[in-house]
């Protein structure tokens, strides 16, 4: 096994991948200016391209999506206001609270279907009236993909015309939304439709090192850019990072393809084994039950094997732009030989 992390077979996260020769060749290639003046030109031409492409009026990049949608949450809520979000939404659950710590933004956390979605009728219930006994409800927040899966154009428009009938702004947290595009093969435009702002991940399988853009009109995004000076997010020779970013939605967005192709590789090959049990997965993140006692050995017997994952009873797997079928192939061969032997050693004792 090479020492050399780059030739490991990464399955953690779509986050782990690294700039290509030639996204290398355009950040070496950007022309760069002070971004915190607004003088950074190749900022200023990400930031453009992303509003277009998603057709918001502006966009602001930021160092990382959970600073870029708690951009959103502080622009679009003041204190004493709440926002509605999924239990299982990243603004709620994997943003150490940050809403309510740094804005006293109260989160209304609901439930989330077994399909992602939080259902109309708890969004309508959980709304509430105008009366001082309660947080103002300001915001509906929703997330795509969502654990790899992928909500319909048919809810998020039902769920945000029922947000702007009862008053409230909405924001996605579209961390992987170019991947539900390349599912749904949609346009970027139609994704985020009935959302007034969207928060969109470069560093994850679209393969940017660092960087998120937040898309919304031009008043919202003036209030973010205010929120992330204060946070500590205006960068100044950004223009090298902006210009991986811009590499990222203009080459590697369609071949998301790829990564879905191979999810499902993976996850064809893994119901082979009987000791698994295996979640189909509908973008590039896949879900595989084992057993507990199993974890260990197979962490070590992968490890050997180059292949790095959280392996746990309820093991999450991401594909990305550093794994081949080849790759997803060696996966397959090294789970197969540990639950054959696996499966001899238990049957013996
Ligand atoms: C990764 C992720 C984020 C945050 O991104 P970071 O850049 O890691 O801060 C936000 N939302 C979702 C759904 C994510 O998957």
């Amino acid at each position: 096994m090479s020492e050399n992390q780059s030739s490991w077979i990464d399955l953690r996260s779509d986050t782990v991948t690294r700039p290509s020769p030639a996204m290398r060749a355009a950040m070496h290639a950007a022309e760069l200016g002070d971004d915190v003046y607004g003088d950074d030109p190749s900022v200023n031409r990400l930031q453009d391209y992303a509003a277009d492409l998603f057709g918001y009026e502006a966009a602001l990049f930021a160092p990382s999506g959970t600073q870029s949608n708690l951009l959103a949450l502080l622009s679009h809520c003041g204190r004493g206001d709440e926002y509605i979000a999924g239990q299982e939404a990243h603004t709620y659950k994997y943003e150490g609270g940050g809403a309510a710590v740094l804005g006293s933004i109260q989160p209304q956390p609901l439930q989330n279907q077994a399909d992602g979605t939080i259902a109309l009728e708890d969004i309508a219930a959980a709304i509430k009236p105008d009366d001082f006994h309660f947080a103002r409800s300001r915001l509906l927040a929703l997330e795509n993909t969502i654990g790899g899966k992928v909500l319909s154009l048919e809810y998020t428009g039902a769920a945000t015309s029922l947000a702007h009938e009862r008053g409230l702004a909405t924001h996605l947290d579209g961390a992987r939304i170019c991947n539900a595009i390349v599912k749904l093969g949609i346009s970027p435009r139609e994704a985020v439709r009935g959302f007034d702002s969207v928060s969109v991940c470069l560093s994850k399988g679209l393969g940017a090192p660092v960087g998120s853009v937040l898309c919304g009109d031009k008043a919202l995004i003036a209030q973010a850019t205010r929120w992330r000076k204060m946070l500590g997010g205006g960068m100044r020779q950004a223009g090298g990072l902006a210009a991986a970013a811009q590499y990222a939605l203009g080459h590697q967005m369609a071949r998301l393809a790829e990564d879905h192709d191979n999810a499902e590789r993976l996850a064809h090959g893994l119901r082979q084994i009987d000791a698994l049990s295996v979640q189909t997965p509908q973008t590039n993140i896949i879900y595989a039950d084992l057993p507990a006692a199993a974890c260990a050995g197979l962490d070590s017997l992968l490890r050997q094997h180059g292949i790095i994952a959280r392996v746990t009873p309820h093991m999450r797997m991401v594909t990305h732009l550093d794994i081949s079928a080849a790759d997803i192939d060696k996966v397959l061969a090294v789970f197969k030989t540990f639950f054959n032997n696996w499966k001899t050693e238990s049957n013996i004792s």
